[in-house]
């Protein structure tokens, strides 16, 4: 798969423009990418259409190629799909606002009680949980817990079975007590069922919730988006909170349950503690949607370094197989300027956790002495490093001084910084995309 993307993107570089034919390659990566993503078929398939429509004929920005540009137009039109920003609680002036969460069995309802309550808390703010899942017992003895832990009060009646009575009267006890808010945790199903939704229905039209928020799993991709719709036509929904975001999962349901619900996507959950809430915020999702970061930023960082003509040869190079040693080495020594590898690495999804250690001294050094190794081999070897077998290795290594392992680790790297000299070369987006297949 990622010669086909190298193939796709090589199809793409040095166009002028972007144009239906050498944009049908990249934009199938990036529907796939999307498709990996858990967003449903049917919204890639509108949203494609959408991209494509863009940007066909745009004019490539003067310092962007192409595929950079493809890439900053589906990152774009991702943005303004996820969005508005809206997380906002709205509340009232005058009287307690009640917001009412739902969703299915498990989605984190009662945790997101629990962290909208630490949210009101840093503001002053004491709000009033009601436990209005009766279907569990334990159900009300968690938002006990979860109250005690963070000194709320909790509105719980255990003597019968009937969830809009409980809410009413919780938020009666508001009014009386003062509460500005009201959060009701509501009863879940494992799957959608009528009895569900018609009791979340009456609550909806007796206790007459300001905000009622779907609760959604993350890393449940389609039945999230199944079951967004079943709440969606059942109750009025003011927008929706996806957790479990901290797992792998790439949050492309998001993308989905935005399309079926149309409201705005409140917050992300992104761990079991109270503090684990984040507002929602478009342009990291799309970017963690794409799982491309900010490759444009990064692909910009290396024009300011390679010119134009470099470029082109490194790209041939690259194309053809010949990348050498040599090369390697030009490019080691171009990035061994103070900090810069430290940035590109940092602006690499997936590679920030060696930005660190790509910054220190001894990376400097490390870098000086593969240069030095470089410089031990013949000819043939710098352009053909297959050549290097273990006698080969452990002569480099007498001539340079250091232990014949080090041949090896130097042979590893070169392959595994192949990707960075191609983002270098300005193939940066397909690279990443094939990095992130192999
Ligand atoms: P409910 O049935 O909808 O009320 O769900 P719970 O609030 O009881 O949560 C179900 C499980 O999901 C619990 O084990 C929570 O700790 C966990 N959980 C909730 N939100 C998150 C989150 O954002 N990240 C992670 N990792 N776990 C979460
Ligand atoms: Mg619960």
């Amino acid at each position: 798969l990622s010669e086909g993307l190298q193939s796709a993107f090589k199809s793409l570089s040095g166009k002028g423009k972007l144009t239906e034919a050498n944009m049908r390659d990249g934009l199938k990566i990036v529907e796939e990418s999307l498709l990996e993503s858990d967003v449903s078929y049917s919204v890639v398939k509108d949203f494609m259409s959408h991209v494509t429509e863009k940007a066909l004929g745009k004019r490539v920005l003067l310092s962007l190629r192409p595929q950079e540009e493809l890439v900053r137009i589906v990152h774009e039109e991702l943005v303004a799909t996820l969005g508005p920003v809206d997380s906002s609680l709205h509340l009232n002036a005058d009287r307690p606002t009640i917001i009412m969460l739902c969703g299915l069995q498990g989605s984190g309802k009662t945790t997101t009680c629990g962290k909208l309550t630490q949210l009101l808390r840093e503001q002053n703010i004491q709000p009033l949980l009601v436990a209005a899942d009766l279907q569990r017992p334990a159900a009300i003895e968690q938002l006990k817990v979860i109250g005690d832990q963070l000194g709320v009060p909790v509105h719980t009646e255990t003597d019968h079975k009937d969830p809009v009575k409980v809410c009413r009267n919780g938020v009666d006890r508001a009014k009386k007590d003062g509460n500005r808010v009201v959060i009701l945790d509501t009863a879940g199903r494992l799957a959608i069922d009528e009895e569900l939704m018609s009791q979340l229905k009456m609550i909806d039209r007796k206790v007459g919730p300001d905000q009622v928020y779907l609760v959604v799993d993350g890393m449940t991709g389609q039945d999230a988006v199944n079951s967004a719709g079943a709440f969606n036509a059942a109750l009025e929904l003011d927008g929706v909170i996806m957790t479990k975001l901290d797992g792998d999962a790439r949050g492309g349901a998001l993308l989905s349950v935005k399309q079926v619900t149309g409201v705005p996507i409140k917050f992300i959950g992104t761990g079991e503690r109270f503090d684990a809430l984040e507002p929602f915020r478009p342009e990291g999702m799309a970017s963690r949607i794409l799982q491309m970061g900010d490759m444009v930023a990064a692909a910009r960082e290396a024009h300011r370094i390679v010119d134009e003509k470099e470029r082109e040869e490194l790209e041939a190079k690259m194309a053809s197989g010949e990348f050498s040693l040599d090369d390697f080495k030009g490019m080691m020594q171009k990035i061994a300027q103070p900090g810069l590898m430290g940035r590109m690495m940092g602006l690499m999804p997936g590679m920030s956790q060696f930005k660190e250690a790509m910054e220190s001294e001894e990376a400097g050094g490390q870098m000086r002495q593969i240069i030095g190794l470089i410089d031990s081999m013949t000819p043939a070897e710098r352009k053909n490093p297959k050549l290097i077998d273990s006698s080969r290795r452990t002569r480099i290594a007498n001539g340079a001084g250091v232990p014949s392992p080090m041949i090896t680790q130097l042979l590893k790297q070169f392959d595994t910084m192949k990707p960075l000299m191609q983002i270098m070369a300005g193939k940066g987006t397909g690279d990443r995309l094939s990095m992130l297949r192999q």
